[in-house]
């Protein structure tokens, strides 16, 4: 609400009373160099926050509004009060504070009821922009000084009867509601709306991208309206509105981008791998276990999907644990039978020989060749299946009938990519398959992977059992360590892992000063998982055996550490949240958790998973610091029926946070935020849908086809982006690698209309 200290306001008196620009012609791709109005020295603040043009200005966007439409007479305002009031100035000055030689500017405002005066600290031109006899709104609080009461630093207006305050009721900087900006160093929102209300009748030359028929069927407002009500909203409720309109525009070009996406793949040939229903079946029957229904679903929906000519785009979803390579494996068999090549690709090279060696296991009775491709080892030669790393197999090795590409964890990829891995490129692309266990809320996932088919594993292997799930108050924890020593009595082991203390801050919330932080908070962490060492070795359990890890440890010494573990040497192993546990220990049967509630919910989850492997019931015990409230947060990690649950229940409860906000997503933070609202999600889907059957050229929306283009020269939404998106998302969830596969969750049933047809060959 302040003036530039730099005596920017003087520069707006010198445009005091401005009349809106733009009647005559187009100012909107006017660069603000170039601009009338714009003083050269608000160029770079401008720049800063991205507006090169004047139709940027118009798009910037307030963050909020402080609300002063609490017009009152001066002989009604009371301490405390946020008001804005309207009179004369009857008297005006400039000291300075006696001790720290501080500006003060204090003024005499009168209406018809008395006067009161106002005090800004720190703001000596307003002395010269205000004159006795202005009439004036101020709006601000109203505080106690030591003679009485007063405004303390309102926000200001001179009132003149110009066009603009008789056609808006009043001014832009006070009465009513006032917009407030992001701000950048040396723009503030004054200076802002200055700018926004110069230019504001350029919003006549923008051309709505949304038809009006869609408009007036999704009850939107008029790109034109918006515009005016988003900066200089009358009501609490119009920017709301207005908010819903520019959101629903962005997603939905989001959505028309994935399916134009799609509609391009569909151009392309693909192999048709047809359906050897006896294969799959001798396949099914020839695993040790019975698939679980969702297994078969998925593998359906795959099968059904590569016997035609189009390239498959699909993504097979599912928790650590819920079976995807068997799914994966059966795709491939059909593949090779067929005749054609598959290339599975893993994350690490860990996974790619733990792939390699599990198709082997799986696919041993069928005679297919499997190679793999890693720097350490290089089998590929007349391969059938050739696994192996992103980076290897991609430069690498020329496939020849290349049918099928399965990737785990890298999510999506684009057609160059796919066409660049069948190197003999010859008019067809491979089916592809991306494997996933990052927990991609549903509604994000529908709008940033529209392009793409889900198949989703949401459940886990009945041979799994359900951990046990308790939360430990502070009074049961002698009760519960009981519990924990018959456990260890009869064999079994024991997680336990510390959360991060949070070291003393400095001084600070800043950005830079929290990454220099990260390594006092990997101290930190390290001491923690001492302290509860020393705890649990010394006073608890001095009579087991207690292993420690955590991220000062040497590979060679963690690795020691897992592997006493693994061989039951060790009963009880301690460490932080961020080390790799990953690996798969059956007989390991409990996981405590120390102050629980400073986990994220499906990292909870995470950890848990590393229970319940073996055939014992495993138990997970959340420890709630003793002044930790038990929260509802707590409750649904005891409650959820899967991850993927708990990941759209964090997002409920904690919000979207962090995980947006950031520019990488090539999404506005406005628009992020609601895609958590599944009925805005859907009801954009639905209008995307219909523009793709009724008008897929978007010859009805001119402008709105220029947006999609601009879009794609632009870049949003390639492939390439969303290994960084699953990054924040992974960030957010604070899901971390284990065996360097992120450990997640997975989503909510989707029917699937191929139960019938499944029956076949189970
Ligand atoms: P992920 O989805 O994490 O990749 P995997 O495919 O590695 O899971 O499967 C995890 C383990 O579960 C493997 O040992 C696999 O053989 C086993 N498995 C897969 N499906 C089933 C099933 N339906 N019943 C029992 N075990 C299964
Ligand atoms: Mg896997």
């Amino acid at each position: 609400m302040l003036n530039h200290p730099l005596g920017l306001s003087t520069l707006e008196e010198k445009y005091r009373s401005p009349t809106s620009i733009g009647h005559l012609m187009s100012l909107l791709d006017t660069p603000i160099e170039n601009a009338p109005r714009i003083s050269r020295r608000i160029v770079p603040a401008l720049k800063h926050l991205g507006i090169k043009t004047i139709r940027d200005i118009l798009f910037h966007f307030p963050a909020r509004y402080d609300d002063f439409s609490n017009l009152q007479k001066i002989s009604d305002v009371k301490i405390g009060d946020t008001v804005t009031i309207s009179g004369a100035i009857k008297k005006i000055s400039l000291h300075r504070t006696a001790r720290k030689h501080m500006a003060l500017v204090e003024a005499v405002i009168s209406d018809d009821s008395g006067s009161l005066k106002a005090i800004w600290f720190n703001q000596p031109f307003l002395a010269r922009n205000l004159r006795v006899g202005d009439v004036v709104n101020l709006s601000g609080k109203i505080a106690r000084g030591p003679k009485g009461i007063y405004l303390q630093g309102p926000a200001y207006e001179k009132i003149t009867n110009n066009k603009w305050q008789m056609a808006n009721g009043g001014g832009i900087h006070t009465g009513g509601l006032v917009a407030i900006y992001p701000e950048t160093r040396g723009l503030t929102s004054r200076w802002f709306r200055f700018l926004v209300k110069t230019f504001i009748d350029q919003r006549k030359f923008i051309v709505d991208p949304l038809p009006a028929d869609l408009r007036k069927k999704h009850n939107l407002q008029d790109i034109q309206a918006a515009i005016k009500i988003i900066h200089f909203p009358q009501s609490k409720k119009e920017p709301v509105e207005a908010r819903r309109r520019f959101v629903f525009e962005e997603l939905l070009l989001i959505q028309l981008r994935a399916l134009h996406a799609r509609a391009e793949l569909k151009q392309h040939q693909a192999p048709e791998i047809l359906l050897d229903l006896e294969l799959l079946k001798k396949f099914v029957n020839s695993l040790p276990f019975a698939l679980t229904d969702a297994q078969r679903r998925s593998i359906w929906e795959i099968v059904k999907d590569i016997e035609k000519s189009k390239p498959m785009n699909r993504l097979l979803e599912g928790d650590v644990g819920s079976g995807k390579t068997v799914v994966a494996a059966a795709a491939a068999l059909l593949a090779s039978r067929a005749g054609f090549k598959t290339v599975f690709m893993a994350p690490t090279e860990i996974l790619a020989h733990q792939h390699y060696e599990t198709l082997q296991k799986i696919l041993k009775s069928f005679n297919i060749k499997i190679g793999v491709l890693t720097s350490s080892k290089k089998i590929a030669e007349g391969s059938d299946i050739i696994v192996g790393t992103h980076a290897l197999i991609q430069k690498d090795v020329v496939f020849k009938n290349l049918g099928l590409v399965i990737v785990d964890e890298q999510h999506r990829f684009g057609v160059a990519q796919r066409a660049a891995l069948a190197r003999g490129y010859s008019g067809w692309l491979p089916h592809f398959l991306s494997m996933s266990a990052t927990p991609i809320p549903r509604t994000l996932a529908l709008t940033i992977y529209g392009d793409l088919d889900l198949s989703i594993l949401d459940e886990m292997p009945k041979s799994r059992k359900r951990v046990i799930t308790r939360i430990i108050e502070p009074g049961k924890r002698n009760e519960t360590y009981q519990l924990i020593r018959s456990e260890v009595r009869t064999g079994r082991q024991v997680f336990v892992i510390c959360p991060r203390i949070e070291p003393p801050l400095t001084n600070s919330e800043s950005g830079a000063n929290k990454r220099i932080n990260e390594s006092a908070f990997r101290s930190w962490e390290v001491r923690a998982v001492k302290d509860e060492y020393k705890k649990l070795s010394e006073i608890i359990f001095p009579e087991f055996k207690i292993g420690m890890l955590h991220g000062k440890l040497k590979s060679k010494e963690k690795e020691a550490v897992m592997k006493e573990f693994k061989s039951g040497e060790i009963d009880i192993l301690v460490s932080t949240s961020v080390v790799e546990v990953g690996v798969d220990i059956p007989n390991a049967t409990i996981m405590m958790i120390e102050g629980a509630e400073r986990f994220g919910l499906a990292q909870l989850h995470q950890f848990r998973g590393r229970i319940g492997r073996g055939i014992e019931q495993s138990y997970c015990f959340l420890f709630p610091t003793e002044d930790g409230m038990v929260t509802r947060r707590l409750r649904a990690v005891v409650d959820a029926k899967n991850g993927f649950e708990l990941a759209e229940q964090d997002l409920k409860i904690r919000g979207p946070g962090n995980m947006f906000g950031t520019e990488q997503w090539g999404v506005s933070d406005m628009a992020l935020t609601a895609i958590t609202d599944p009925v805005l999600v859907r009801e954009v889907r639905l209008a995307a849908l219909e523009f793709a059957r009724e008008d897929p050229a978007l010859s009805c929306a001119p402008e709105l086809k220029r947006k999609l283009e601009e879009m794609e020269k632009r870049g949003l939404y390639r492939p390439s982006n969303f290994a960084k998106h699953i990054r924040i998302l992974q960030n957010y969830w604070k899901v971390r690698s284990t065996t360097g596969l992120p450990v997640g969750l997975y989503m909510r049933s989707r029917i699937s209309t191929s139960w019938k047809t499944m029956d076949q060959f189970a």
